[in-house]
This record gives structure tokens, sequence and C-alpha cells, in this order.
């Protein structure tokens, strides 16, 4: 399979803002838009996005995961960049009306169908540095992506920067564009000069998140990570994980940690990425002021591994879903 999201099913789900009311939304072939120069998004980083997937069951049925919660942080981006809110109920029909059309689409676990909700601020106005985009374009992309961990699941090196950020108090945790360029200088300068996979910012030494995962420690019965706040993107891998962990008898222990702790935590216990690309990832390496640490012995950790399959094994509907995270695609 193409490389993760450069394939794209060939219609996607538009609808437009015109400044005072949405119009109806629609399923259409997937088409260059087109948009004013002057437009917002251009000028002012009036974007926020959401990502998620479908899966096809054994049963030849299809589901989305966690739909209603992606469209509600969706709804809590569009709000803090001060964007036209889209209403739940028609971006969750968008979605489902382009799934079903693209049913036949939606490869066997563990592929999916990546779903990409976007939101621009479309009002040609480059005089509006400090006024928001009254007017705006929501579509929808699907997009068949492959096992991200095709080859194996290989341990990740993070550098663990404690200076620069990734993001501001202010849009910490909006999925907005402009947080993954701020994060694309330091991730790259890092991937050149120690050979890592990602950065974990760690301003200050308070442990964050990568460029676009949660981080979590791990041992046999504990969970540590930071409590939702606004510095930090609200994984819903992250809050499944925990939900699950917390069923599995682990103890969730949502708190801030240095990273004087992390060094001493990945001594004896594991530490994993979370997000909706990878599901949960094991660490085995970390790189700090110039010294490689392993994550215990930097081949990742049975508990990551029991976790990711808890959750896979729910989206591949292999165990039941008790928690009601899964809406199922409507047959057209
Ligand atoms: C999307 C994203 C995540 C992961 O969120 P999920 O809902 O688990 O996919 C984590 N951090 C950042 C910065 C993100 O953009």
């Amino acid at each position: 399979m193409a490389q993760f999201g450069t394939e794209f099913c060939d219609n996607f789900a538009t609808a437009r803002f015109d400044g005072k009311k949405w119009l109806p939304a629609e399923v259409r072939a997937l088409e260059p838009l087109c948009l004013h120069p002057g437009a917002h998004v251009f000028h002012y980083a009036s974007t926020c996005f959401e990502g998620f997937k479908a899966y096809r069951w054994a049963d030849g049925k299809a589901y989305v995961f966690r739909l209603r919660d992606h469209i509600a942080r969706m709804q809590k981006s569009a709000t803090s960049l001060h964007l036209p809110v889209p209403d739940a109920d028609s971006l969750a029909q968008m979605v489902l009306d382009l799934v079903a059309r693209h049913n036949g689409d939606i490869p066997a676990p563990p592929s999916s169908l990546y779903l990409r909700p976007t939101l621009i601020g479309t009002l040609p106005n480059i005089g509006a540095a400090a006024s928001p985009s009254t007017e705006a374009l929501l579509y929808v992309l699907a997009s068949p992506v492959g096992d991200y961990f095709a080859g194996g699941a290989r341990p990740l090196k993070l550098l663990v920067e404690d200076q620069r950020s990734r993001s501001t108090e202010q849009l910490g945790s909006t999925k907005t564009g402009g947080n993954y360029a701020g994060a694309l200088g330091p991730t790259l300068e890092a991937k050149a000069r120690f050979g890592v996979d990602q950065v974990l910012f760690c301003p200050g030494g308070d442990v964050q998140e990568t460029g676009a995962a949660n981080f979590l420690l791990i041992s046999d019965s504990e969970i540590i990570t930071k409590p939702l706040n606004t510095s930090f993107l609200h994984g819903m891998t992250r809050a499944s994980i925990l939900t699950l962990a917390r069923g599995l008898g682990y103890r969730i222990n949502e708190r801030d940690f240095t990273v004087t702790e992390l060094l001493e935590w990945v001594k004896t216990h594991e530490a994993a990425l979370s997000g909706t690309a990878a599901c949960l990832t094991p660490v085995g390496t970390l790189v700090y002021k110039g010294s490689e640490i392993p994550v215990r012995d930097g081949s990742g950790g049975p508990n990551v591994e029991k976790l990711r399959r808890a959750l896979q094994t729910i989206q591949y509907g292999e165990a039941p879903d008790t928690h009601g995270w899964l809406t199922e695609v409507p047959v057209r």
C-alpha cells in the first residue's frame, strides 16, 4: 500500500459556511479547491483538522472509531480559532455518507480507512490578522492506509528537548496547522543530528508530547501521563488506552512529571507514544544531552504490547465494544 496519507478516495464531502449559515453538504468528486489567494487561512492560519479511522470487520460491515468524540474535539478546535463551528450531527453525516460511498475501499485490518475532516477560514481579507474568518469551508478526505507496523513494531528513538516548546498555551490542545509548522524545525534538526524518529517536547523540564503523539509511562501496575491541560493535544487514543488499562487493573496516574523522573523511570519500566496513526508504539531509546539512554533493554515491552492489542482487538471487531466507541457505517 502507498505511504500513509498519499492515497485518496476519489470523492470528498464538503460544506460551506457563507457568513451566516452552513449550506447543505455534498459528497462529490475529489478535485482541487478554488480559493481566493487572499483567503484568511493562507495568511493567518485559520485551520484545524481531525484524524480517525474506519475499520472493516470480518462480518463485512464497517465501523468508525470514536466518531462523536473526534467531532467534539473538532468543534473545540474551531471554537479556539474563532472559526464557524460545524454542527456535530451534520459533520457526522458527512463522514458517514463519504465512508458509505467508499465502503468497498476500506481495507481489512490491520489496514483501515483514515478520515480527515478539515476546516479552513476562506474569507478574502488580508487585513484580518486580528479578526476571525467569518466564511469557512469544511471538507472530509478519505484515505486507505496500511499497517503502520509493516515490517515489525520497531521501538522508537526520541530526542528529549528540554528547552523549546511544540506549541503555545493558547493552541496546545487545538489540532491546528501552525503547531506542526512550529514543531517541524526542531524535529528535522533532531533527525539530522541524532537520527531520532521524533522529538519529545519537555519545555522547562515538563514532559509534554511529541509533534503528533501523546506520551505515556507504563509499568506492570501503573500508567503515568500528563493531566488534561491546554499544553498538549488531548488524544482519543490516550483516552481509550487509559480506559482499557483501568479495566485491566492498572492504576491511572494523570499528573505532570519531569525529565529527571522520566530518565529514572525508563531504567526499569516502559514508555510509549499514542495516536490514531500508530495506535500505541513502544519507545526504545531516549537521547538526552547527547547521550543515548535505552528504555529498559531498548526492545519495547509486554505492557505496551498488551494494551495495544486490547485496543486493536476492539477496533478490528475481535473483542466486544463495551464502551460504545464504534459507529456502524450504513450500507447504501
Ligand atoms: C492528533 C494528535 C495526537 C493524537 O491524537 P489521537 O486522537 O490519539 O489520534 C497527539 N498529539 C498531537 C499533537 C496530535 O496532533
